[in-house]
């Protein structure tokens, strides 16, 4: 499977990981249940879509914490 890595804010793509055997060496068993279920999605064809946080939208949350709380009441 793959795993691939997008903003959860601008969407945009940050990466993948082609051919992961297993999930456990990505850590997302440290994750609680409803950690993997926000950030987490599983395609149809097996893939792994993973919301995280990029480097553009984390530096703009630190100057502008306003703009994730709107963000968040949009969800
Ligand atoms: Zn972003």
């Amino acid at each position: 499977m793959a795993i691939h890595y997008h903003c959860r804010h601008c969407k945009v793509k940050i990466g993948s990981l082609e051919s992961v055997q297993s999930t456990e060496i990505l850590g997302f068993h440290h994750l609680t249940s409803d950690e993997r279920s926000t950030m987490l999605t599983h395609d149809s064809n097996g893939d792994i879509q993973v919301k995280v946080i990029c480097e553009d939208c984390h530096e703009a949350l630190t100057q502008n914490p306003e703009f994730y709380q709107l963000d968040t009441i949009i969800q």
